[in-house]
């Protein structure tokens, strides 16, 4: 660990700082009555920090996309930056603009609170987490202090990343590509692997003629009746014998999108899997079917993994206690955030249960997930969706280059997140016909009355 906070909060300046508080008070009766702290930033007066704006750039990226990053701007000039998750549209944020507008940004969880019940799954949980995280940015700035410093303090000093990569029909060739990632210095990597494989490949998969694409990506997967045979499972083996050769036996290997397939289909495949030693097998049915993912947990020699579409700190608890997963993989833009991801690190920390956490968004939102992984003791891995976006990182400045190296991304000892927006490459990359943070005054007003749920 950095001895940058033993620096910080060198003692001896601490004492330095509060005698000359003292003798200065004794003098001058007429002192502010803002305690002059060493180490908070002068150019900001706390206890009377406003927000006065929240602003939004569209950024389109290859890859999960668009994705929004928001700003919140206050009174003293220091500004918080967030971001909606992944392939969500700016609306999520700026319904709430009207419910911060003249709030002090330090009371994270009276804010959280306050907005949190226009949360959702998945990306409809997007706006309440962007504020949260750009909350906590302005936090660490007017306290000079990095966010993970506010959570506890650290874990460890660099996250750990995984990734997938993409698919090929032909076995070999998807072996060769996850070698590829291994060989730039990826310790874990993840495969996509699911029935849309094996579609032309007859007697593979037992499913309903004339399904609809609703059915087939709306239904929760007991509703389509899909089922993969043993020649369907045969062939998806090859597929993970061929990435095993690859990248051998030695490092985590993940799975995810094994398609809409029934329980029993769940089961069988986990224990078909066994011999490859995956680390985990992922969102083989909707999260919020408890009772029927501790069947699949506990008939299955493959961990089970789930999480990335869940809003409540509840939802994460029952799946925990219950002990219906392995493993979690919150999405903090999805998971309340970054004070919320790390109560739901704690909590599965308490059941034995691990989290991996899943981002697919820009280097903001990444930051965020660093803070929150660095703090939090059961973390696991970060997913990234970007290894092979050659502007990714230049999207942000503030911050060490190449952000990701050998597959480890170091922990900023900044203020805040520890990054600023590099303007003439985000402007590069915004939706087609949107601005840069241009006002949104449209947003002032409350456009219904709709904050008291109860009389
Ligand atoms: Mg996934």
């Amino acid at each position: 660990m950095s001895d940058y906070n033993s620096l910080r909060f060198n003692r001896r300046g601490i004492l330095k700082s509060f005698g000359a508080v003292l003798a200065g008070s004794l003098l001058d009766r007429t002192a502010p009555a803002e305690p002059a702290v060493k180490n908070v930033n002068l150019h900001s007066s706390p206890s009377t920090l406003k927000i006065t704006d929240l602003r939004y750039a569209v950024i389109v990226k290859p890859g999960p996309s668009p994705c929004v990053l928001i700003r919140i701007d206050t009174n003293q000039g220091v500004y918080g930056l967030g971001e909606v998750r992944d392939i969500a549209g700016p609306n999520y944020a700026m319904v709430l603009k009207n419910r911060i507008l003249g709030e002090n940004p330090l009371n994270i969880d009276f804010l959280f609170e306050k907005i949190a019940q226009f949360g959702g799954g998945a990306r409809q949980a997007g706006g309440v987490c962007a504020i949260e995280m750009a909350l906590w940015d302005i936090a660490g700035k007017v306290y000079n202090c990095p966010v993970y410093q506010m959570l506890g303090g650290k874990w460890r000093d660099t996250i750990r990343i995984y990734a997938d990569t993409t698919e090929s029909m032909d076995p070999k060739e998807y072996g060769q590509r996850a070698k590829e990632r291994k060989e730039m210095g990826l310790t874990w990597i993840k495969m996509d692997l699911g029935i849309d494989t094996l579609k032309n490949i007859p007697n593979t998969v037992m499913q309903p003629a004339g399904l609809s694409n609703w059915e087939l990506r709306n239904q929760p997967h007991p509703f389509i009746a899909t089922e993969v045979t043993d020649k369907g499972i045969d062939r998806l083996c090859e597929y993970v014998a061929a990435v095993r050769d690859a990248i051998g036996y030695d490092m985590p290997l993940s799975m995810d999108h094994l398609g809409h397939i029934g329980v029993n289909s769940a089961i069988r495949l986990g224990k078909a899997y066994e011999k490859f030693n995956l680390e985990w097998m992922e969102d083989v049915i909707p999260w919020y079917y408890t009772d029927l993912w501790k069947q699949i947990t506990d008939a299955s020699p493959t961990p089970t993994i789930t999480g990335e579409d869940i809003y409540q700190f509840t939802d994460f608890e029952t799946l925990c206690k219950n002990h219906a997963v392995d493993k979690i993989h919150p999405d903090l833009a999805t998971s309340g955030g970054i004070l919320q991801t790390h109560k739901i690190g704690n909590m599965a920390f308490r059941y034995g249960v691990p989290m991996a956490m899943h981002f697919a968004g820009t280097p903001v939102c990444c930051m965020a997930n660093v803070h929150c992984a660095a703090a939090t003791r059961n973390f696991l891995a970060l997913e990234n969706h970007s290894l092979d976006v050659p502007f990714w990182q230049d999207l942000v400045t503030g911050i060490e280059k190449p952000i990701i190296n050998r597959g480890f991304i170091k922990v900023p000892d900044t203020p805040g997140l520890g990054i600023t927006l590099n303007d003439d490459e985000l402007k590069r990359h915004l939706k087609p016909g949107t601005g840069y943070f241009e006002p949104t005054p449209m947003w002032n007003e409350k456009q219904s009355w709709d904050d008291a749920l109860f009389s």
